[in-house]
């Protein structure tokens, strides 16, 4: 076409680029990791569409990025040949920011400039949600992407300048792959960090951000070479001149390509895990932490595994992935594989590289795979353990971690009963035996009264309720402590028959929980005493109240309330009813 097609901007899109333009994030140089992420993941996809399309025409024999700087004309070029776009991928990709997740941190940097937070706060936001791409509208007053898909004859042109619209274009001579062409604002010159044009502090970046990359990333650099003569003739040069030397250019990788999974502990910093780590989320927070693991034997793998510190914003949504890369002896498989990792651990990130499985594996043949499913296994063991040790060394972050995950985890005390004991080790409940702190099970059967044979619990919407609840009266008036659960999942869990060290679970709303019994100085003639006394009083109010309530009975839980709903046994409690019509059960 002749004319380019203009687009404007959704909304959304258009706030989030504004944001960018004005750049409130500190951290410009993250542009160039997104940009050269983008790249990695390109070459991942081609590789493996050219092992499982063998009729699939390109050459995949020197795939790499590189990198164009051009200090004059204030441009950089950030190039791969890789698998490339469709017109209409560029469109959907890059053109409505297609991620879920643009309107939530549209309405929660809204909401935090309300509440006249610090830009410090803006950014974190921002690092939670990530922007890709659109990250280079920080440095670049233009932006131009051209790509090629991989197959394909006619390339696409993608432009803008930020502002409300882009333009689109073909290009009927594009090389396959995409290449991005930043036109940088201009230098900063009090401050030379943002000079992009610039070699050095390119090759600086790129050590910092992209050295594990497992794609060349190359650069073309000035060399001082010395001038090649014939035999003789440098000979009889060799001690009266300096030998002679010129200058050439040559493409140079300037990254150390290492697969970080592949090596011990002790040879990675923790630095490159956190790079590594920001790479594989696509997140720019750090991880609270990091979790390798190599496998010999029947099942050869290498694991390499980081739990965030921020939870992601579609945690708890339907299509919320599995963060888990697999690759096969270092070729990239695919990412989001689900069968790695049990779902209420879905906040885990990372890679596993298995030695023995085929490269064109598909979903299907994996969720039967032997190996898979071993893998698997041991990886959530891995998981739960880590979680454990890092409540008993690092209580800091174990709170963050259970403000951030822990009603994601309990989902395992439902779905994965294998590992119930394990987990519920691994868990802190909030109880009455402190407002702030969390327990464990183990504390709280620690705390236990002599003769308590049970834990006690109360489940509702927030502590507020549960704790002025009139079941808790009792409890409280005989200091017996109560853990008090206000998650959904909670209600799911406590149902399934959870035990813990022998003890079962008691709610304290539910069936009739004869604290009497436990009491020395309960006087058995004055319970009967008082039942004959109030005998009429009883059957009246079972009668009036027949419709909605089975049985009236005088309780020794109550000491300032006059009277409470209690359910059956094996009822269900209030929570779960609404939980099950929620789900129009
Ligand atoms: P993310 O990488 O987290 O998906 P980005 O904003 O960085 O988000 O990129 C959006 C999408 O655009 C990518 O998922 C990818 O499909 C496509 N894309 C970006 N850069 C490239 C590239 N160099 N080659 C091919 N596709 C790309
Ligand atoms: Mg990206």
């Amino acid at each position: 076409s002749a004319q380019p097609e203009v687009h404007e901007f959704q909304a959304e899109t258009r706030q989030l680029l504004d944001l960018m333009v004005h750049s409130i994030y500190s951290n410009k140089d993250s542009f160039l990791r997104e940009l050269i992420s983008n790249a990695s993941d390109a070459l991942d996809k081609l590789r493996l569409e050219s092992l499982l399309d063998k009729d699939l025409d390109v050459d995949t024999s020197d795939l790499h990025i590189t990198l164009v700087p051009d200090a004059e004309k204030r441009t950089l070029v950030v190039a791969d040949n890789g698998i490339g776009m469709t017109r209409d991928e560029v469109v959907g990709l890059i053109g409505t920011l297609a991620r879920s997740g643009t309107a939530e941190l549209r309405r929660s940097l809204a909401e935090a400039r309300e509440k006249g937070v610090s830009d410090a706060a803006a950014e974190e936001l921002i690092g939670q949600f990530g922007i890709g791409f659109y990250s280079t509208f920080m440095v670049a007053e233009k932006v131009t992407l051209v790509t090629r898909k991989a197959g394909e004859t006619t390339g696409t042109r993608w432009e803008s300048t930020g502002d409300g619209t882009y333009t689109i274009d073909d290009v009927p001579d594009a090389p396959q792959g995409t290449s991005v062409t930043l036109a940088l604002k201009p230098a900063d010159t009090e401050d030379h960090l943002y000079d992009y044009a610039d070699k050095s502090k390119l090759r600086q970046l790129v050590k910092r951000y992209s050295d594990f990359i497992a794609w060349p990333i190359r650069m073309d650099v000035e060399k001082t070479v010395p001038v090649e003569k014939p035999e003789s003739e440098s000979e009889s040069a060799e001690d009266d001149k300096a030998p002679e030397t010129k200058t050439v250019i040559e493409a140079e990788t300037i990254n150390s390509m290492k697969a970080l999974w592949a090596k011990s502990r002790s040879e990675v910093s923790e630095e490159e895990y956190h790079e590594f780590y920001r790479h594989v989320s696509h997140a720019w927070d750090a991880p609270l932490e990091t979790i390798t693991l190599q496998a010999e034997g029947t099942f050869e793998y290498q694991a390499l595994l980081f739990i965030p510190t921020q939870p992601p914003f579609d945690l708890f949504m339907r299509d919320s992935k599995v963060g888990i890369h697999l690759y096969v002896k270092r070729v990239f498989i695919m990412d989001d594989c689900a069968e790695l990792m049990p779902e209420y651990l879905r906040f885990v990130k990372g890679v596993v590289d298995a030695a023995d499985l085929s490269l064109n594996v598909s979903r299907e043949i994996l969720q039967q795979d032997r190996q898979i499913r071993a893998i698997r296994r041991r990886l959530t063991k891995k998981v739960i353990s880590t979680v454990t040790e890092m409540r008993d060394s690092r209580p800091d972050d174990y709170r963050t971690f259970w403000d951030g995950f822990g009603r994601v985890f309990k989902e395992g005390l439902v779905n994965d009963p294998d590992n119930r004991d394990a987990l519920l080790k691994a868990s802190s409940f909030a109880s009455t035996h402190s407002e702030e702190e969390l327990t464990t099970l183990a504390d709280y059967i620690a705390r236990m009264k002599s003769g308590q044979d049970t834990i006690y619990y109360m489940t509702g919407e927030s502590r507020q309720q549960i704790v002025n609840s009139p079941h808790m009266e009792a409890f409280r008036a005989k200091g017996i402590e109560v853990l008090v659960l206000s998650d959904p999942v909670d209600e799911m869990w406590v149902s399934a028959g959870a035990e813990f060290d022998g003890k079962s679970f008691q709610s304290i709303a539910k069936g009739a929980v004869d604290l009497d019994a436990d009491d020395e100085d309960s006087d058995d003639t004055s319970k009967d005493e008082r039942e004959k006394a109030y005998a009429d009083l009883l059957s009246w109010l079972t009668t009036t109240l027949s419709d909605d309530v089975s049985e009236t009975r005088l309780s020794s839980r109550l000491t300032e309330s006059p009277a409470c709903l209690v359910g059956d046994t094996f009822s269900m409690s209030p929570q779960l009813e609404k939980l099950y019509r929620a789900s129009g059960q």
